[in-house]
């Protein structure tokens, strides 16, 4: 037997409708914002995602690198921001006036060690608006974010938030932090002293306790921020304190990415241990040029599926059901086989899910796998049925049953639930 490869699963169709559900809740949210799906493809030239993520980030190592035959280097996408400027760009899309508001949903590859939560192939919901500066774009970002967990039933949730400034800024602020961390590096973990030649900024979250209690003591981003990094974060902050939106200002949050700047948040849960964010996001002003656009400010955020999966199921929060009836049809010979497809043309015309019996089991194993799969309602049309035109309707819930004649099948869609 051919197993799946490490860190993939199948989703089974008991799970997909909890994908759907989800999937179709964001997109009608971020629809009433004003986003509009992109699709994106599932690999691209390796440069893009070393320009754009970077390749000494976490990310920038879990990287899915291949050569294709003729010797090309291609990627599985990380990640989909990248992407969606990819397009941006290839497409001219800032020749058009006014901001690009679309949102994504789709798989994403990291080579990482599989945990709870956390697969080598995991979804991801995102949503990216390219061409606007104003910080109350932030603010209706977050907003936007904090509406679709609360549609979705999850409410305890906190915001993080962070600014770490802009390219101007960023560097004074670099140098102060590493000659922090300097003074400080025995008492930092291998992984942050390593990180902290190439990556300072992202020492700031790493989780360990002896780590946690010297960086709590380390320089902040915010301290460094220009003028306008200032001047936007204020805005910000104000914006969301207008709205009622709470939120925790977390100094070391920093993101993993290379392209962040300015506003940095996540969403993070409680319910999670120790993989607590379920959405990240935040500004990226300086990756449109970066990828060799003109100037160009973004941002967006990332929502993780299987972690939000994973709280609403802690919850016990289920998706709505899909509101159609389902119907199995019983049916013991050929010739009730072709009555039997009849009356489903009947039935799925009125938009009842119909089950057509096609096997040669007998009538109590065909009660058997309605009974197992739940199906409410079960219609058996036997030789007397057929000769009369009045079949039995069970109900599987209360076990009563009634004869329903053919002219009575057609309005059935108005009686069953
Ligand atoms: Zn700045
Ligand atoms: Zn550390």
């Amino acid at each position: 037997m051919i197993l799946s490869p490490r860190g993939v699963e199948d989703i089974l169709p008991a799970k997909t409708s909890q994908y759907q559900w989800i999937e179709k809740e964001a997109s009608f949210l971020f629809s009433l914002y004003g986003y509009e799906e992109i699709r994106i493809p599932t690999f691209e030239r390796t440069e893009l995602f070393s320009r754009s993520v970077g390749e000494e980030t976490d990310v920038g190592k879990q990287m899915y690198t291949f050569l294709d035959k003729k010797g090309r280097s291609l990627t599985l996408r990380p990640e989909a921001t990248a992407s969606v400027v990819r397009a941006y760009l290839q497409h001219k899309v800032y020749a058009q006036p006014g901001e690009w508001k679309v949102y994504y949903m789709g798989p994403m590859f990291r080579y990482e060690r599989p945990q709870a939560a956390r697969m080598r192939e995991f979804r991801q919901i995102g949503v990216e608006v390219i061409g606007e500066v104003n910080p109350y774009l932030d603010v209706e970002l977050i907003e936007m974010g904090a509406q679709f967990f609360k549609k979705v039933g999850v409410t305890d949730f906190s915001i993080q938030l962070n600014s770490i400034g802009c390219k101007k800024c960023r560097v004074p602020y670099e140098i102060k932090l590493t000659e922090y961390l300097k003074n400080n590096l025995g008492s930092l973990c291998s992984l942050c002293q390593r990180r902290s030649q190439y990556n300072p900024l992202r020492v700031l979250d790493c989780k360990r306790k002896s780590c946690q209690s010297i960086l709590r003591k380390a320089p902040s981003t915010r301290e460094y921020l220009c003028e306008d990094c200032q001047s936007h974060f204020k805005k910000v902050k104000m914006g969301l304190e207008d709205i009622g939106l709470k939120f925790e200002l977390n100094p070391r949050l920093v993101r993993g990415l290379d392209y962040y700047t300015r506003t940095v948040f996540e969403f993070v849960s409680s319910l999670l241990g120790a993989q607590d964010t379920v959405c990240a996001g935040g500004r990226y002003d300086e990756l449109v040029q970066e990828l060799g656009g003109p100037p160009t400010p973004a941002l967006g955020f990332a929502i993780g599926v299987e972690r939000l999966l994973a709280i609403l199921e802690k919850k016990g929060i289920e998706p709505p059901s899909k509101g159609f009836p389902l119907i199995y049809i019983a049916t013991l010979d050929e010739e009730s086989q072709i009555m039997g497809s009849r009356i489903a043309a009947l039935f799925r015309s009125q938009g009842i899910r119909s089950w057509l019996n096609l096997s040669e089991r007998s009538l109590s194993s065909q009660l058997k796998v309605a009974h197992k799969r739940e199906i409410r309602w079960v219609m058996i049309i036997g030789e007397k049925e057929i000769k009369e035109k009045k079949f039995i309707l069970r109900d599987m819930q209360s076990g009563e049953q009634e004869g329903i004649e053919w002219d009575r099948l057609k309005e059935l869609g108005k009686k069953l639930k």
